[in-house]
């Protein structure tokens, strides 16, 4: 007896919610056998009340978090998805993805979790305000200051996703969304919906979401952009023509909705000259292109539309091309042994495939390779079990004589489909590979196979600022590339133009997308107060020498654990007189014998310094001398300086003192101890400035590890 066929519920308000049983509902089918999955309908839902759930539970609870403690959750969900993947998997096989797609998507939405993880630990402050960029003065006392913080959007992020990746679509805005602090609201395309909302389920299984931080509409939702407005932002992935309905929506348009969009994209892998048969990066494009033509079907927004290749090469990429499809794709149903190719994602999306080809065809494109006739599939399940209605195509390689034709550079076949366009070698053939690449309006992505570097320089510098990525493939990186069509989430994802001028990837950078970049001007101490960075002029609590500010009874901060320190905590030095012996011995014991630190004549020729001068690093490591307190205590380490600067070269009969200054702690959410980062700054005796640096240091959270313990078990790991 066949059973009902179940709609895919939403999740909002953060529960599961159902349309009524006799909603209009639209049909998710198997892409292999055309058997219906599942129903796909949000009729009946209330969309206001899920955006105002994110704005204000999913704001509320994601703002109980600091940034590293939301960058651990995505940490702890990765691990948990991890466990949940061949689930996914089962799914995934069903929207026409192979084991090795499903990986693409599935795999690859994790890892972006794991990489937003540790990238948030490692480059964001554990706090919830972002500092970017120098102090700028703006008044000669330096009592009036300005810099610039980035503080989360105050609205929901939400997603409005394409078909062809479910999860790694969803996983990819969500991980610098949720790192900012912003809630998602995801609405994936409609093929597809049932495994999003598999992931979804996963997701809230695992308990590790704060409430009203993911909400799922799975659902068309045509008015979802009604409910927004200034507080909020679209991410969309899609067709340029739904990129541009969408931005002429009028909260879009004139309500300040910020709009973002992955669109369409016709991306070219350039050979070089010099790359002929028999070279390992004629190998290394041929790879690429059937890799490009063949992983999910082709329809990957950065699969390779436009093979550009030296005229005379044509035929021989032709030719390589068609040999690897056909001694390694077999286009079936991917749950069937043997199969390395899977179907499109609809029987709709073969149309419109097949139309584009047509099209392509009709405009001057010639079939090199592959045909429009249904392939021939191995079908595991018998006769009559349905594979017929399964959206199966062969790859398909166009040859383009004229490689100016409209329609190469504007039609997007979005399936396995490839072109192939000759450039002219006579200059070089770097500028005319350039001028076709940029026919395509814009890109997310290109590759350029050449061991030649005066090609690659020419064709990269041209190319550049019309693409998003730029892949360089040569006999080097050909085996540890990670592929043409592999967005990283350390590198930009998106690009210019027709691609739709976003940036949903990019490190650190795409977490700053979800929030707003505002300037503060203010005191030292308001923008101390603001940002919980301590500013040059700030008030301090100084131990030390008195003749520098000391206060007698303050205790030196090196002696304070975490659960004491406070920013503004400091240490002044007394004076350390400098010798002529000191600089003789130093040079000698490091064998830093420059001249300026051991010849008087010489030296005093050199137009930055008076004669002989004391070595930066003596300078820096009496400084150590200067501010250490060297009784075991709460500071474990020392691991490294930033930004040592020297400034006033210092001679023998100077002195020099140091003062120390908590300008930054940030406890680790997982271990007993955090960094703390001290403004660090050497003056002369006459209160010059000679250098200045951060300190870093790891510091107990409670002075007991070393007491307790004696030798600790575990050696803190710096960041
Ligand atoms: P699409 O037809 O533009 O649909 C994209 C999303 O927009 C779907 O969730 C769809 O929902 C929704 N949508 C469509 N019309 C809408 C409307 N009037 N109002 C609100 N939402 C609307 O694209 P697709 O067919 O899913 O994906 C294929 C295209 O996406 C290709 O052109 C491909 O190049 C591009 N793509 C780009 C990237 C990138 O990163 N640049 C990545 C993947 C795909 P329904 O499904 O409910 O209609």
């Amino acid at each position: 007896m066949k059973t009902a066929v179940e709609t895919v519920p939403s999740y909002v308000l953060d529960a599961w919610w159902m349309p009524d049983a006799g909603a209009p509902a639209t049909d998710a089918r198997d892409a292999s056998t055309g058997e219906v999955l599942a129903r796909v309908s949000a009729e009946g839902l209330d969309l206001a009340a899920v955006v105002e759930h994110a704005r204000t539970v999913g704001q509320e609870e994601l703002g109980r978090l600091t940034m590293h403690g939301r960058a651990l959750k995505l940490r702890e969900l990765a691990g948990y998805l991890n466990g949940r993947r061949e689930e996914l998997y089962a799914v995934s096989a069903q929207t026409g993805a192979t084991r090795g797609d499903s990986m693409v998507d599935i795999d690859g939405g994790i890892g972006v979790l794991f990489t937003f993880s540790s990238k948030g630990r490692r480059e964001l402050p554990n706090s919830n305000v972002v500092v970017e960029g120098p102090v700028e003065p703006l008044s000669k006392d330096g009592s009036f200051i300005g810099e610039h913080i980035y503080t989360r959007i105050p609205g929901a992020d939400v997603q409005v996703n394409a078909f062809n990746f479910p999860v790694w679509g969803m996983l990819e805005k969500f991980a610098p969304a949720f790192l900012a602090g912003v809630p998602t609201i995801v609405k994936p395309a409609t093929p597809g919906m049932h495994l999003a909302a598999a992931a979804v389920r996963a997701m809230v299984d695992s308990g590790i979401l704060p409430p009203g931080s993911l909400q799922l509409v799975a659902g068309s939702a045509r008015d979802l952009l009604d409910q927004l407005d200034y507080r909020d932002m679209v991410s969309f992935t899609g067709s340029a023509a739904t990129a541009a309905l969408l931005r002429a929506h009028p909260n879009v348009s004139g309500g300040g909705v910020r709009f973002t969009a992955e669109t369409d994209s016709l991306n070219a892998a350039i050979l070089g000259p010099d790359a002929m048969p028999g070279t390992p990066e004629f190998e290394a494009f041929i790879r690429s292109v059937v890799t490009e033509m063949t992983v999910k079907a082709g329809q990957k927004c950065t699969a390779i539309r436009r093979a550009i290749v030296p005229d005379g090469l044509r035929g021989a990429v032709i030719d390589a091309v068609g040999a690897r499809i056909n001694e390694r794709v077999v286009v079936g149903d991917p749950r069937t042994e043997g199969v390395t190719m899977g179907a499109l994602a609809s029987l709709e999306q073969l149309a419109d495939v097949r139309a584009a080809v047509e099209a392509m065809l009709a405009a001057g494109g010639e079939l090199a390779h592959g045909t429009l006739a249904a392939p021939g599939v191995p079908d595991a399940a018998g006769p009559g079990s349905g594979v017929g209605r399964g959206a199966f195509m062969s790859p398909v390689l166009l040859d383009w004589p004229d490689a100016e034709a409209a329609a190469v550079h504007t039609l997007e076949a979005f399936g396995p489909v490839c072109g192939v366009l000759g450039f002219s070698t006579h200059d070089g053939g770097a500028s005319e590979a350039v001028r076709l690449a940029a026919l395509g309006a814009g890109s997310l992505v290109a590759t350029v196979c050449s061991n030649d570097p005066d090609f690659v320089r020419e064709v990269v510098t041209g190319i550049a600022a019309r693409h998003g990525r730029v892949l360089v493939l040569n006999r080097e990186d050909a085996r540890t590339s990670t592929g043409h069509g592999s967005p990283v989430p350390h590198l930009v994802h998106g690009g210019p133009g027709r691609a739709g001028g976003g940036e949903e990837l990019g490190g650190i950078r795409s977490v700053k997308h979800h929030m707003q970049r505002t300037a503060i001007q203010g005191s030292p101490n308001m923008l101390t107060a603001v940002t919980g960075v301590w500013h040059e002029g700030a008030d301090r609590r100084i131990a030390g020498e008195a003749e520098f500010g000391g206060v007698a009874g303050e205790v030196h901060p090196f002696r304070k654990s975490l659960a004491e320190l406070r920013i503004g905590d400091a240490f002044a030095s007394g004076l350390r007189p400098v010798s002529l012996e000191d600089i003789t011995a130093f040079a000698e014991s490091t064998g830093d014998t420059f001249y300026a630190h051991t010849d008087p004549v010489a030296a005093a020729k050199n137009p930055f310094f008076p004669g002989i001068v004391a070595h930066g690093y003596l300078l820096v490591s009496w400084a150590a001398g200067l501010f250490v307190e060297p009784a075991p205590g709460p500071v474990l380490a020392n691991y490294g300086l930033e930004k040592l600067r020297f400034l006033t070269p210092v001679a023998a009969g100077d002195s020099i003192r140091v003062t120390l200054t908590a300008k930054e702690i940030s406890p680790r959410v997982t271990d007993d101890y955090g960094e703390v980062r001290w403004d660090t700054v050497i003056n002369n005796q006459n209160g010059d400035v000679v250098a200045s640096y951060d300190v870093l240091t790891l510091v107990e959270k409670e002075d007991t590890l070393y007491k307790s313990r004696g030798r600790r078990a575990t050696v803190p790991r710096p960041p």
